[in-house]
């Protein structure tokens, strides 16, 4: 057998992939841990599907639009924008990629911020690129000047954060883009959440771009749909190297119904935020658990046991016993700004009552975790 680790490229061979959360296949899992979005999609998505694949799926012969065409403008003209000022991806995965590609490599290194996005890392580890990391202290407030001070070429940017919902506004961000040199990605996965966005930054600041999905606020994180906006120059570089056919047949049809619906998405993202505040009111004042404010839709909260003690082993505890009552949340064990804390996707009223509930179980059962 031949040492296929031995003719790999050297950092190939010593990277460490990407870590997703679970994806449990038997039912019955209170799923609370990759900020999905509860609800389903509008139905006009499942209706353009059947009405596209027909009787015996025949258009499926055909590759799709090899620029996702149709999808580019109706996402221009969504937020007032040109078509030249827009590239889909195949999540939005595939478009930091793209950028990782473009921009980062031995001599241009990629900036980002910890803890944020964990893909980060991998990207460019694959790219055998370099980085520099800029930490959050435990405020997780943006830490302005070190951003903007950075050297890096290109600047990943999570607004609102992950894993921790921090917002930040976009004073704060133009405050980056007047002292950054490079270009700064601003990456709005949970921007639909949030108070604010950063698209009408673009028109002032060119070296900004910004980064959407369809994973979460419009429930099609099976699909595989993102998208950038960014000046004309800029999306031209990212279409050199994306790959011909990257985003599916399917999956553009999904997107363009999904994005048709915008009244029926404004009713599942409200819904999503009430549920989110009625939840984090619980975490803060009824519990008195430390939670960061949250305008993303997931919540960071630090568990106490009974004696009022926090820490790692609290937070892997109540992480245990969750699990062990098929109540999926996410535990970030490996640095010490996460590891006392439990990421939690908002569900649906009713899931958020049995995580409650489940957790109330946990303070009983072990009152000294
Ligand atoms: N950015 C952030 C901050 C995320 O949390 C995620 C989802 N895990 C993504 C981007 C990627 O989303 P997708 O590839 O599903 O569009």
């Amino acid at each position: 057998m031949a040492d296929f680790f031995q003719f790999a490229l050297p950092h190939i061979a010593k990277l460490h992939a990407y870590t997703p959360g679970l994806q449990p296949t038997e039912p019955g899992w209170v799923k609370l841990n990759t900020n999905e979005c509860p609800y389903p999609p509008s139905p006009r998505v499942a209706e353009a599907l059947r009405h596209d694949l027909g009787q015996d799926a025949a258009s499926l012969r055909l590759y799709p639009n090899p620029t996702s065409g149709p999808l580019r403008a109706m996402v221009a003209k969504l937020h007032g924008l040109r078509e030249e000022n827009v590239i889909i991806g195949n999540g939005s995965d595939d478009i930091l990629n793209l950028l990782c590609r473009v921009f980062c490599g031995r001599e241009a290194p990629l900036g980002y911020a910890f803890p944020s996005y964990s893909l980060y890392p991998v990207l460019v580890e694959i790219q055998d690129g370099t980085s520099t990391v800029v930490e959050f202290d435990r405020s997780m407030r943006l830490p302005l000047d070190r951003i903007g001070a950075s050297k890096a070429r290109i600047f990943f940017l999570t607004s609102p954060n992950a894993p921790t919902g921090v917002g930040f506004s976009n004073v704060e961000i133009e405050h980056v883009l007047a002292r950054f040199h490079g270009l700064l990605v601003i990456d709005e996965a949970y921007a639909p959440f949030a108070n604010e966005n950063a698209v009408p930054l673009l028109a002032r600041h060119p070296n900004a771009i910004v980064v959407r999905t369809l994973s979460k606020a419009y429930a099609l994180a099976g699909i595989r749909v993102g998208y950038a906006l960014a000046e004309p120059k800029l999306i031209e570089l990212l279409d050199r190297v994306r790959d011909s056919y990257n985003v599916s047949r399917l999956s553009q049809i999904a997107a363009l119904a999904a994005l048709s619906d915008a009244g029926y998405y404004a009713t599942v993202i409200g819904r999503i935020k009430a549920t989110r505040d009625a939840s984090v009111k619980i975490f803060s004042e009824t519990r008195g658990w430390f939670t960061y404010p949250s305008q993303a839709n997931f919540i960071f909260t630090e568990p106490k046991n009974a004696r009022g003690e926090t820490g790692p082993a609290v937070a892997k505890s109540a992480y245990d016993f969750l699990f062990s009552r098929k109540v999926l949340v996410r535990y970030f064990a490996s640095h010490a700004l996460t590891a006392s804390f439990l990421r939690i996707s908002v569900g649906t009223d009713d899931e958020m009552s049995v995580l409650h509930q489940t957790l109330d179980a946990w303070l009983k059962a072990f009152p000294n975790a």
